[in-house]
């Protein structure tokens, strides 16, 4: 039973349809291991339990070495026999499109899987997340047999053939925050070049891979092309980055982790390691703004937006002086409009947070930004208290220092810290000064400003005058501490593949 009562007829058919799922008990939390589900081989497992009321969702495969040295040997066999990697291009690509309609026939199912495993609103799992997904396998397989190799301009004696070649066997670990979009981002560039996968996701968060696997099996996916591996961090996340047959290794998480990635490579094969990771991203609004409202519009909706645990949120708000007041007031009365809610209701714009954990750390920092002199505008405390879920108020700072906690470290929570600058100078200043460098936002009328200030910001993406256009066919990734390589686009092949060059003689040419 829930704390929640549906309120309209829509709210009631998901929560019905979650209420049958769970009586059920039709959720299987097995692993995928060579083209079926197995249980653990020592048997382990964990619970997964709802964030939005803590109620017990499945039982989950915690896998171990063993699990994950199977799921490696099944990968590899599957493609030292070819049986994927040799098929031609457009035959993969009639696979992953198959794949990715599957995902859509499925949407409401996966929808549902997601919103009650990680607690975002069922509006954004079935409006974002499912076509967001689908969208990537198709894309990826679409592009991948209009994808050629080069002939380099060599002295005419020799011909040098430049291909890509499949890594081989791709190990990916992803995050809780946006399970089967990060969970897209690898497999369809991965696959689409031929190689293997082994996923494990988030602990928190692995209803809806093994899902996704049983779905790619269905589209026609030979048997140990794609595992998962549902676990823990510190056993199947890190045999899997210590496995020696692993080539390369897709990581989405955060930067402390990301920087075990890098340790595990070095103590194991020196597998390639490409890391997306966290952000403390900067939306900088000048005093020649086009619109005040859309600009505090725009900061809200993308800050609250999935309750706050975007790695790609714009948690720092810049603002010049003169503005400063009025921004933060509108901001402020957008605030009732996220008000967090039941997740299943179609009009929920806010979550529950993933876990008790998120829900402490958050705290803890709201706690931090008190106690370090910033000011509490908006929200600032735990909500729906008694639901047995684990939701926050979006909550506002003003006042903030650019070296306070709340300014420097990823909140990953509906948290705004609003920071004043005078000038153009030291906007970017700001903006530049923290360890990350993931996406950033410039706001101003003036289009020399504009570009010069795009110029300066050392983030992988910059906005102007918006914040939320985005597409699989732009790179996604950070400078600096938020990572290396790129998600989507063609330039993700780039970590899946090897330039292989073929040098061939021509005598008497
Ligand atoms: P996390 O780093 O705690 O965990 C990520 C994954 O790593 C999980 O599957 C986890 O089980 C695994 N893991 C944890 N410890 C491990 C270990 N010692 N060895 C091997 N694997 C281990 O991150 P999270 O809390 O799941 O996700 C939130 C973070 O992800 C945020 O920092 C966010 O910014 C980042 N993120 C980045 C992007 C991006 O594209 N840059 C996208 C989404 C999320």
């Amino acid at each position: 039973m829930t704390a929640f009562q549906a309120t309209s007829p829509q709210a009631r058919i998901w929560r019905d349809r979650a209420d049958a799922l769970k009586a059920d008990k039709r959720i299987d939390g097995r692993a995928f291991i060579d083209g079926q589900r197995v249980a653990t081989q020592s048997g382990a497992s964990f619970d997964t339990r709802s964030p939005i009321d803590g109620t017990l969702l499945a039982v989950v495969a915690r896998s171990e070495a063993a699990d994950v040295d199977a799921a490696v040997q099944a990968a590899r066999r599957a493609f030292d026999d070819g049986r994927w990697a040799r098929q031609a291009p457009a035959e993969r690509k009639r696979v992953l499109q198959r794949f990715a309609e599957l995902i859509v026939q499925h949407k409401d199912e996966l929808a549902l899987l997601e919103t009650l495993d990680v607690g975002k609103p069922i509006q954004y799992s079935l409006g974002v997340d499912v076509p967001a997904a689908a969208r990537c396998i198709n894309w990826f397989g679409e592009a991948i047999d209009k994808v050629y190799g080069e002939i380099a301009p060599t002295p005419h004696t020799a011909l040098a053939l430049v291909q890509r070649e499949p890594v081989g066997v791709v190990g990916a670990i992803t995050p809780w925050n946006y399970p089967m979009i990060m969970a897209a981002w690898k497999l369809g560039p991965a696959l689409a070049c031929g190689n293997s996968v082994v996923l494990k996701p988030s602990e928190k968060s692995p209803l809806t891979a093994l899902r996704l696997a049983e779905l790619a099996a269905k589209a026609g996916l030979p048997d140990g092309v794609f595992n998962v591996v549902p676990g823990y961090g510190h056993e199947a996340g890190e045999a899997l980055a210590l496995h020696m047959d692993v080539d390369a290794l897709g990581f989405t998480g955060s930067t402390r982790v990301g920087r075990q990635m890098l340790a595990y490579s070095s103590r194991s094969n020196l597998k390639r390691v490409f890391n997306e990771l966290g952000g403390k991203s900067a939306f900088l609004v000048f005093d020649d703004v086009d619109s005040v409202e859309r600009a505090a519009h725009t900061v809200a909706g993308a800050l609250f937006f999935n309750q706050g645990e975007s790695c790609n949120a714009p948690s720092r708000l810049l603002v010049q002086e003169s503005l400063a007041d009025e921004v933060v007031s509108r901001i402020v009365a957008l605030t009732p409009r996220y008000q967090p809610a039941d997740p299943l209701d179609p009009t929920t714009v806010m979550g529950a947070l993933v876990d008790d954990a998120q829900l402490r750390n958050v705290l803890g920092y709201i706690n931090a930004g008190r106690q370090q002199g910033a000011q509490c505008v908006a929200g600032g405390a735990q909500a729906l208290v008694g639901t047995g879920g684990y939701y926050v108020q979006p909550t506002v700072f003003d006042a903030v220092d650019n070296g306070m906690k709340i300014a420097q470290e990823e909140i990953f929570g509906p948290v705004l810290s609003v920071i004043r600058f005078k000038d153009e100078a030291e906007a970017i200043r700001l903006a530049n000064a923290t360890p990350y460098g993931l996406q950033a936002s410039v706001w101003s009328r003036n289009l020399d400003r504009a570009h010069r200030v795009a110029r300066a910001l050392r983030a992988g993406t910059v906005h102007v005058n918006q914040y939320d256009e985005d597409d699989i066919t732009v790179p996604f990734g950070g400078y600096k501490q938020s990572g290396n390589g790129r998600d989507k686009s063609l330039h993700a092949l780039d970590k899946y593949t090897e330039l292989k060059t073929t040098w061939i003689r021509i005598n008497g040419a």
